[in-house]
């Protein structure tokens, strides 16, 4: 078996640890005679995986007890309507700070069903910082604030999270969740798809408030209902059963790998010394405000664009993939999840080194 080092923004890298199990219990998990992907939903098997799933989330991301956990299908962006859909209640405003191309989705879809006020970003061309506080006009009687503390597209993050006083927090983590500890408490509601730091696709994790739960719109679909899917245990219909469980293997390794201030400290690592490496160079650059800067996902150019193909092309003979940039930004981005090991950011920096001197 060989493995390539993938820097695939989404899906992304899976731990060989947790394929090598999925592998092993693949055709029968553990003496049952099956695979978890033909187990019933309802069966005590797969009940013990998903609470064994959730349970271990709630530890690594110590989540309060006054917060329900959702294994969803539809990704993230279904999540852009779901949640106006569930969180407006009785009321016609919402708040969106606007800080990449993640969010600017999220404020297109919330704008169907809202007046949407732009916190932040309104003026910005490039999305490569993040607007001064001082500069916010938050509105104390929006439903809630939504913002995207990880642009991944940009590589754009935004570690602090926002006083916004009574009104709840709405957050998509979906490329930053499990990279660090937050405090689940600042926030009304949190959600991620899975393809970037859990899991396989097909499953969005959704942490949601007790109390923002249970005052829909009258007209919004079963599936999309929040309190639907907290008083059916996320199995209102058949969940995505296969991805559920090998997240819950993900967040095994993630405990055993010491959590997530242990995940920190190895990601921070990681960032700085493809930042370093980029910051030394006068061949490589990163656009994004230093005090923005995503541990997830590094998006760098090269001095001379025609460079680019032969650069992807020898990176791939490496064993270096998928570092092409989004179509929308252009050069080179690296996704660096926790998925991907210390050794394969190693290998990227030591080949950019070996690619910038072979140009010289
Ligand atoms: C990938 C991504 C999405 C979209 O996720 P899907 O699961 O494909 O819908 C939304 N927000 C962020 C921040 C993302 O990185």
């Amino acid at each position: 078996m060989s493995r390539v080092f993938n820097f695939s923004a989404g899906p992304a890298m899976v731990p060989e640890e947790v394929l090598q199990i999925a592998k092993e219990e693949l055709a029968d998990w553990r003496g049952s005679g099956m695979s978890v992907m033909e187990m019933s939903h309802r069966g005590k098997e797969f009940m013990s995986i998903a609470e064994q799933a959730e349970a271990d989330l709630r530890e690594l991301m110590a989540i309060p007890d006054n917060y329900k956990v959702l294994f969803l299908q539809g990704g993230a962006s279904s999540q852009f309507a779901m949640i106006p859909l569930n969180l407006l209640r009785d009321k016609n405003q919402a708040d969106y700070m606007l800080t990449g191309s993640w969010s600017k989705k999220a404020i297109a879809e919330a704008k169907r069903y809202s007046e949407v006020n732009i916190v932040c970003g309104a003026d910005i061309e490039k999305f490569n910082t993040v607007p001064d506080v001082s500069t916010w006009k938050l509105n104390a009687n929006a439903a809630y604030m939504h913002y995207t503390p990880n642009e991944t597209i940009e590589g754009v993050e935004f570690d602090a999270i926002p006083d916004c006083g009574d009104v709840p927090i709405v957050a998509d983590l979906s490329s930053t969740i499990l990279s660090r500890p937050i405090d689940v408490s600042k926030f009304g509601l949190i959600y991620a798809g899975a393809q970037k730091n859990i899991g396989p696709a097909g499953l969005t994790v959704v942490i949601v408030r007790d109390d923002l739960i249970g005052q829909v719109r009258e007209s919004t679909p079963t599936m999309f209902n929040y309190e639907v899917m907290a008083v059916n245990e996320s199995m209102y219909n058949t969940p995505p059963t296969y991805t559920w469980y090998i997240a819950g293997l993900v967040f095994d390794w993630l405990k055993r790998r010491g959590g997530l201030s242990a995940m920190a400290e190895i990601n921070e690592r990681k960032a700085q010394k493809l930042y370093n490496a980029i910051d030394k160079s006068d061949f490589y650059a990163n656009p994004v405000d230093p005090r923005y800067r995503s541990w997830m996902n590094v998006p760098f150019t090269l001095a001379n664009a025609d460079l680019d193909a032969s650069f992807l092309e020898q990176a791939k003979q490496a064993g270096l993939t998928t570092l092409k940039g989004h179509r929308s930004v252009g050069g080179m981005r690296a996704s660096i999840y926790n998925a991907m090991p210390e050794e394969g950011v190693d290998a990227l920096v030591n080949f950019m080194a070996d690619f910038e001197k072979r140009q010289a």
